[in-house]
């Protein structure tokens, strides 16, 4: 099997590093990758957000299957462009990936689903966000409807600050603060059907206590012993079944992943947010535990051929995201990496990292994850933070807490 992966993040050194070790995958290419992605795959200047480059890309490298890991080119339309050139692709049309491009969108099919979720308005001006605001009450919940990279949810009790966020985005969602602790479950669809991976968590504050700005995510692990033990079964049947059936209902047969963020409530597990991608960094963790081939497991979504559950390999895994200086503001980039060699339990993956020579240095906020396991959290994590201990890089933090 040839493959494509789009992007050039951590997620995408991830997907390919576990391709790379799928026997039945015989080529890797990747566009535009990075320096980690470099090691195990072949890498191609193509622009992700263009569909016909990437189309082309695919028809050029002869590949079977496509694997596109960020939202945005799924947004800009790359699966289609793709499929319609023939290839095999993982990845939701973009319409299909509105679940995560509008939250609107993603309230309307949940309402019409019966998906437990919080009671929300979605509105289009200050009176109609105001009404809102004074309907549900504090903590507000504020949401940008459109992409915005992890940056347009506002939650806090002053309410002007609510009302400011609303006027500053245009159209909003604004919905009931769901209160509990957050897991993500992500499932694999192939159109009709979805099988789940198994539940993570990561950590979306900047500084260790879950206090500071929110980011991208700044560390995850896996499997989550606290998380109840029906919650994957009870999350499938009550969101991700009737989620795919309502898009397919609507002419969108939904292929690939469908990540569900879910507040654990006191009145049964609740939807934050859908994503149409897989999460990073919880896919660094996800993947460092699975055991049934990904290249197989991709094509089989990828086909509408999907069968058994994926399986999981026992332990743990934790993964502590490296950020350079001042991130999540404007990251400082250029500075020298040492230090990333891997260990015998844990390993470094790449994600804002620039090639200079024979140098790697920062290029992005979040610079590395680095991911440990072991046969248990403790050693899991022991084992990630040995090694992200001898990482250096001018002005770079890591949260000290990840799966404490
Ligand atoms: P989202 O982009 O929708 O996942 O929102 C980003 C973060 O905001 C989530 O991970 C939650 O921590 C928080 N959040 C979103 N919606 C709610 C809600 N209804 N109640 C409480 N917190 C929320």
């Amino acid at each position: 099997m040839r493959v494509l992966v789009i992007g050039s993040g951590g997620r995408e050194h991830a997907l390919c590093r576990s391709l790379k070790l799928d026997p039945q995958v015989s080529e890797l290419h990747c566009a535009p990758g990075n320096p980690g992605i470099e090691q195990v795959a072949t890498v191609h200047a193509v622009d992700p957000l263009d569909p016909a480059q990437v189309a082309d890309l695919a028809t050029r490298l002869r590949v079977d299957l496509v694997v596109v890991g960020p939202e945005a080119p799924l947004v800009a339309g790359v699966s289609d462009a793709v499929r319609e050139a023939g290839v095999a692709c993982f990845g939701p049309s973009s319409e299909a990936a509105m679940i995560e491009g509008s939250k609107a969108f993603a309230k309307e099919i949940m309402q019409a689903a019966d998906v437990p979720t919080a009671r929300s308005r979605t509105c289009e001006n200050e009176e109609q966000a105001a009404a809102a605001l004074d309907e549900f009450g504090p903590p507000y919940v504020v949401k940008d409807d459109g992409l915005a990279a992890g940056k347009g949810v506002v939650v806090t009790d002053d309410r002007q600050q609510a009302l400011d966020h609303a006027r500053s985005c245009g159209r909003v969602v604004i919905e009931e603060f769901l209160d509990g602790p957050e897991v993500s479950l992500f499932a694999l669809c192939d159109g009709s059907t979805a099988v789940p991976l198994q539940v993570a968590q990561d950590f979306k504050r900047a500084l260790d206590g879950d206090h500071g700005p929110n980011t991208g995510g700044m560390g995850a692990y896996t499997p989550l012993p606290w998380a109840p033990d029906e919650l994957t079964d009870q999350v499938m049947r009550e969101v991700v079944h009737p989620t795919i059936a309502e898009l397919s209902r609507r002419g969108l047969p939904y292929q690939g992943v469908l990540y569900v963020g879910l507040a654990l409530t006191s009145k049964g597990p609740k939807v934050v947010e859908f994503n149409a991608r897989f999460g990073d960094p919880e896919t660094q963790v996800l993947l460092d535990r699975l055991e049934t081939p990904l290249g197989g497991l991709l094509m089989a979504c990828a086909t509408g051929e999907l069968g058994l559950d994926p399986v999981f390999k026992d332990g743990s895994a934790v993964t502590v995201v490296i950020a350079a200086e001042n991130y999540p503001g404007t990251p400082v980039k250029g500075d020298v990496i040492t230090g990333i060699e891997p260990s015998d339990n844990a390993y470094v993956i790449h994600a804002g990292t620039r090639r200079e020579g024979d140098t790697i240095v920062s290029n992005g906020g979040r610079v590395l994850s680095v991911v440990g396991h072991g046969p248990d959290r403790q050693s899991a994590r022991r084992h990630a933070y040995d090694l992200a201990g001898r990482i250096t890089l001018r002005g770079s933090h890591y949260r000290t807490d990840i799966a404490l």
